[in-house]
């Protein structure tokens, strides 16, 4: 055995990810995420590590970094773009928390540290870490997601969050060949339209509200979900507001066009946009056609006082444009057509629609992906039904491992 690995969280869950690996003396940690659930979720503590690898900035890869660079000695190793992203999810989850009353697991100063530790690395780039060479690889997913291959006697991908298609905001991930393979399975399962079609409804569903004197509100994820349906909107004839956290991950994407599929059509999508920046702004997209606004599942942000003026107005539309987990304001809206704002329960009568524009690979995808890679051995994590795509992984004739949270395994 020369691997020793463990999951401090996300392995038999979507959300709060630490994948611990003990690579011949040298500790290593991909991501350290929390899930921003109420209350929040977090991993199990880390052990102390040599360095650490974030693979995207989604909250539940990269939220408790501060934690973690308060405590150990460490690097954060990551794209430009990620670290970026990072700063900005940290600086607001405490501003977030606090509003919400939680206890926080750091604090401002944390956040400084954290700051001052990032480390860059580049698509295809190599770096040394003991008798290990680290390399980045583009994952898909979000701008800037990366997976790393871990070269040694044996080499070992992992993934982090993939998409292999390619949307309009980056291209899909390549399959890297490798001896041990650690995927997210978050789609295990279950597949996708395809996004052409997905994308052709959405604008016909835009079309229709509108015709019929209607407004639009769209709930996005801030990080990379408001910026896809803005390139989405790029040439729509009404005009189209932003709100929301949204805002200053776009400014962030406009700022470092090299990690995204096309920076001059981001720029121009970016720029038709109205961008709310007052109350008085506020007031006007609200009176506007389409509004794109966070969050994306509806527990709190602006979008909740966009919805609050129009729930009465049968003409009118909230598009959600992502998964919407059980328990969230998203959820309830679609399948009891109200939503909880402070406590109390709001009754909605407008049209409410869902749109699969997932960046997570589907199951085929997955499994595409993973005979790309050609492992010997696959561990899957990231999923609450990672099973199903083990079954058909193992007809394929792969080693498939299901480790649980806590649980050690060997590669
Ligand atoms: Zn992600
Ligand atoms: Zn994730």
């Amino acid at each position: 055995m020369k691997i020793e690995g463990e999951f401090l969280g996300g392995g038999h869950e979507v959300g709060r990810l630490g994948i611990y690996l003990k690579c011949d003396g040298a500790r290593l940690l991909f991501d350290y995420g929390m899930t921003a659930t109420a209350p929040p979720l977090y991993p199990k503590e880390a052990p102390p590590i040599d360095r650490m690898f974030l693979t995207h900035s989604h909250l539940d890869h990269c939220g408790m970094i501060p934690w973690l660079t308060a405590r150990y000695d460490i690097d954060v190793v990551a794209t430009a773009m990620a670290r970026e992203v990072a700063i900005l999810l940290m600086e607001d989850s405490i501003k977030v928390g606090q509003s919400e009353g939680y206890p926080e697991p750091y604090d401002v100063n944390d956040v400084k540290i954290a700051k001052r530790r990032f480390r860059e690395i580049d698509f295809g780039e190599t770096m040394d870490i003991g008798r290990y060479q680290i390399m980045a690889h583009p994952a898909g997913h979000i701008p800037g997601a990366t997976m790393f291959e871990l070269r040694g006697r044996e080499t070992t991908l992992v993934t982090g969050d993939i998409h292999t298609i390619d949307t309009r905001l980056v291209k899909g991930a390549k399959p890297v060949r490798c001896d041990n393979l650690i995927m997210e399975a978050t789609y295990s399962g279950r597949n996708h339209a395809d996004r052409k079609d997905t994308e052709r409804a959405f604008l016909h569903k835009i079309d229709e509200v509108l015709d019929r004197d209607g407004r639009v509100i769209i709930a996005a994820f801030a990080v990379g979900r408001t910026q896809e349906i803005l390139l989405l909107l790029k040439n729509h004839r009404r005009e189209f507001w932003l709100d929301g956290m949204g805002r200053k991950v776009s400014k962030i994407y406009s700022s470092m066009p090299e990690f995204l599929l096309s920076g001059k059509s981001f720029r121009q999508a970016a720029n038709r946009a109205k961008v709310v920046r007052s109350a008085h702004g506020r007031t006007r997209a609200a009176r506007s056609d389409i509004v794109v606004t966070t969050s994306g599942m509806l527990d709190g942000g602006p979008v909740i006082d966009y919805i609050d003026q129009l729930k009465e107005d049968p003409k009118s539309a909230i598009l959600l444009t992502g998964y919407q987990v059980e328990g969230s304001n998203g959820r309830m809206l679609l399948d009891q057509g109200v939503i909880d704002v402070k406590g109390a329960t709001i009754k909605v009568n407008c049209d409410v629609k869902i749109f699969d524009f997932s960046a997570h690979a589907g199951h085929d995808q997955l499994l595409d992906f993973a005979k790309g890679c050609s492992p010997e051995r696959i561990v899957l994590c990231h999923g609450d039904q990672r099973e199903l795509l083990a079954d058909d992984l193992r007809k394929e004739g792969f080693e498939v491992l299901l480790p649980r949270n806590g649980e050690k395994f060997g590669l």
